[in-house]
């Protein structure tokens, strides 16, 4: 039996390369938007291999098949569903194996998310001697929006001020992030 699938183009990105890149990519086609589960994803050359482009990850961007192939536009406009092939017992496979890599990324990430709360809240106890410290729900928010870095900074602000006042923590990086968005806007006018 012939397989004539996308995977042949991609014969040589090794598999390790090829997560690599759908981790980067949030295991999401960078053309559709959508990803695992409704879709399997490919690799695709940002400069085709016949024009000298390299298997390496920087020249490697996630895609759907539809989207590999070709096909995305026609199906942005038709369905937001599943890709419309028959799947074949390697296809679902694939996808289960995305899946799990997908699940799996979105567990480290919650991880890494979670020791960087805790890091925030030790540092503000810390280096306030306060006994409270920022809710751990609202750092996962602004965490959403800024690095580490930028968080410790206006804590660092709020304690040599003594705003020992949460509230004060919270609107100021509020209205950081509200300034940015504004910025954002101007720029793109
Ligand atoms: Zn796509």
């Amino acid at each position: 039996m012939t397989r004539k699938r996308g995977r042949d183009s991609e014969s040589q990105v090794r598999p390790k390369e090829r997560f690599a890149v759908f981790e980067r990519d949030n295991f999401q086609c960078q053309y559709c938007g959508r990803r695992v589960p409704d879709v399997t994803l490919e690799v695709d050359h940002i400069i085709p291999v016949a024009e000298g482009g390299k298997g390496s990850t920087d020249n490697l961007i996630t895609a759907c098949f539809d989207c590999n192939h070709g096909k995305g536009a026609k199906v942005l406009r038709n369905s937001p569903h599943c890709d419309d092939r028959i799947a074949t017992a390697d296809d679902l496979a694939e996808r289960q194996l995305q899946l799990d890599a997908y699940l799996n990324a979105q567990r480290h990430k919650e991880h890494a998310i979670n020791v960087q709360v805790r890091y925030l809240q030790e540092y503000w106890l810390e280096h306030s001697g306060w006994s409270r410290s920022p809710e751990m729900n609202s750092l996962r928010i602004f965490l959403k929006s800024f690095t580490l870095e930028e968080i410790v900074e206006v804590m660092d602000y709020c304690i040599a001020k003594r705003m020992s006042d949460h509230r004060y923590f919270y609107k100021i990086l509020h209205n950081k992030r509200r300034e940015e968005a504004t910025d954002g806007t101007q720029t793109c006018n």
